[in-house]
């Protein structure tokens, strides 16, 4: 693989929920590992749900560009989550509150010109601090929009 991981903590700074050898990720908690500027067990970290992941930045022949790596960007993307009219589906989660106007219009365009529908996410603030659900919108065609938009209503696993 071309890209390693470190610096990078895009999916260990707690905007991802995940527990982490029994310690709870979640936001204002990033995992008690995390330097902020690596991971301090690096070697040891856990297969799930750490060694096991691998984000859209850092994947073999990735399509996202090197400003794009996820800590710095502040998106994380998986790609391929779903499928919806034969086409793969992309998410794109924030680093953050929500994805900053610069990579999520580049998304939106790599979404439209490789036909590859995307959800991204925004973290939802409630007065108690970041509701554990974020909420989903979807990108493409019409059709796709609103059937994320229906899923979303329901409470469905987008992913
Ligand atoms: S966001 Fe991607 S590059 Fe960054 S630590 Fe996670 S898997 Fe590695
Ligand atoms: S153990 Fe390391 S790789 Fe895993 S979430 Fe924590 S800081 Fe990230």
């Amino acid at each position: 693989m071309s890209r390693e991981c470190q610096p990078c903590t895009g999916c260990c700074d707690g905007w991802v929920r995940m527990e982490v050898y029994g310690h709870e990720v979640a936001p204002g908690k990033p995992c008690r590992f995390s330097t902020g500027a690596g991971c301090a067990i690096y070697e040891e970290r856990p297969a799930d749900p750490c060694k096991n992941f691998i984000c859209g930045w850092r994947m073999e022949d990735s399509p996202y560009p090197e400003w794009m790596r996820p800590d710095r960007a502040k998106v994380l993307i998986i790609p391929g989550v779903r499928a919806w009219q034969g086409r793969p589906v992309d998410l794109a989660v924030p680093v953050g509150r929500r994805i900053p106007g610069r990579a999520l219009d580049w998304l939106k365009r790599y979404a439209t010109e490789q036909a590859r529908p995307l959800i991204y996410t925004e973290q939802v603030l409630t007065p108690e601090g970041y509701a554990v659900d974020q909420q989903a919108i979807g990108y493409g065609p019409p059709d796709f929009q609103e059937e994320i938009r229906r899923l979303a209503e329901t409470g469905a696993k987008l992913w």
